[in-house]
């Protein structure tokens, strides 16, 4: 998970931690700049990677990032991408398997023309007609986190921040909304025991396939995911004011493959409606999935994204909503006896309400 905060115009900073498998995005999030259109708004990064969560006395969730540093994937990082994360490796910075220019600086994809004389990632000449990449695509760069411009007074702070809202989000071409909030917690917890994400072989021509990653947790879950579920449901219980759960997705694709969601710094605008919804503002409708944003719920104001396209991205397809149901059905079977009852009670009601609709 990462951790930031949404700082308004007015001052009042909103915590959001989010949890999505790797390559979806959370290091862009976590060090978003806000667009020229966004005045006022300001986004301070805690966490790009992991979240430790803790029920404190207030009865609120509190998080803390235990990591000093960003791990983060080199290629595709430069200044337009991200420049906080530009800015943040300026210095005091490992890099794993990029290539190295002719006077031992590291280089990437990503960084414009590549300059003569590198060394690739096995430390040989690199034959740009080789066809192969100079540095390894899952090469990454590590800085401390306080190098970051965009690094919160809280960052270090022993007591963590207070989450308002917890996000879960993957890569889907399809189905998927833009963003859609849970009914309650346990709602919450069945949306993030669906979590998948298609892997990106979508760019090699390939369709991607879907990789189920219940709250992006597989690959470091050292014990049952049913257990593991079960000790979510059971947290949120003891919770006096849970935060609220979100779903986000801004891979959608359009016909031609294109994603319809500008995304990067523009997922502000999606931020701004879960901060609005945390303080029981925000408008919004609601479906069998659960509360989406109302046609005006969401800022689109100078956005080149059509009423048509929003509509298309806020749009729950009850027919494939079923199917999906169905295929989680048996994903969850998996567990057995170790499910527990409420995750099943919650795939239930969707169900139900997908069939009332
Ligand atoms: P992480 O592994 O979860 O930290 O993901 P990264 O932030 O490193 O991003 C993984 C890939 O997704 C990179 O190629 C990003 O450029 C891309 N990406 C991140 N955010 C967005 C977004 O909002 N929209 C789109 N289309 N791509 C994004
Ligand atoms: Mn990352």
């Amino acid at each position: 998970m990462l951790i930031l905060g949404i700082e308004d115009p007015k001052g009042n900073t909103t915590y959001v931690a989010a949890a999505f498998p790797s390559a979806c995005g959370k290091t862009n999030l976590a060090m978003l700049i806000p667009p020229a259109s966004q005045k006022g708004y300001k986004v301070w990064t805690i966490g790009d990677d992991i979240a430790w969560l803790r029920p404190g006395p207030d009865g609120r969730l509190w998080a803390i990032n235990p990591e000093n540093g960003f791990f983060g994937v080199a290629p595709g990082t430069n200044v337009q991408t991200n420049p906080n994360a530009m800015a943040t490796i300026a210095k005091n910075t490992i890099y794993t398997n990029t290539a190295m220019t002719a006077d031992r600086k590291p280089w990437w994809e990503g960084l414009g023309e590549p300059p003569a004389g590198l060394i690739n990632w096995r430390g040989q000449p690199w034959d740009p007609a080789s066809g192969e990449p100079a540095a390894h695509p899952n090469s990454r760069f590590t800085a401390p986190v306080r190098q970051c411009p965009g690094v919160s007074p809280k960052f270090d702070d022993p007591q963590g921040v207070p989450i308002s809202a917890i996000v879960f989000g993957g890569r889907r071409a399809s189905l998927v909304p833009l963003v859609y909030q849970a009914l309650d917690w346990n709602h919450g917890v069945l949306v993030g025991s669906m979590l998948s994400s298609e892997t990106t072989a979508a760019a090699t021509g390939k369709t991607g396939v879907l990789r189920r990653d219940p709250m992006a947790m597989l690959p470091f879950c050292g014990y049952n995911m049913g257990d593991y579920f079960g000790h979510w449901l059971r947290v949120g219980a003891g919770l006096k004011r849970p935060p609220a759960i979100f779903n986000v997705n801004w891979f959608r694709r359009g016909p031609n493959r294109e994603f319809l969601w500008p995304g990067y710094g523009e997922n502000l605008r999606v931020l701004r409606w879960i901060v609005e919804r945390c303080r029981g503002e925000g408008r919004a409708a609601e479906t069998p999935l659960g509360w989406l944003p109302s046609a005006d719920g969401i800022d689109t104001h100078g956005l080149d994204v059509t009423p048509a396209t929003m509509q298309e991205l806020l749009k729950v397809d009850a027919a494939s909503w079923k199917q999906e149901l169905k295929d989680m059905a048996e994903y969850l079977n998996r567990f057995g006896e170790r499910l527990p009852p409420g995750i099943s009670e919650q795939h239930r009601r969707i169900a139900q309400r997908l069939e009332k609709a």
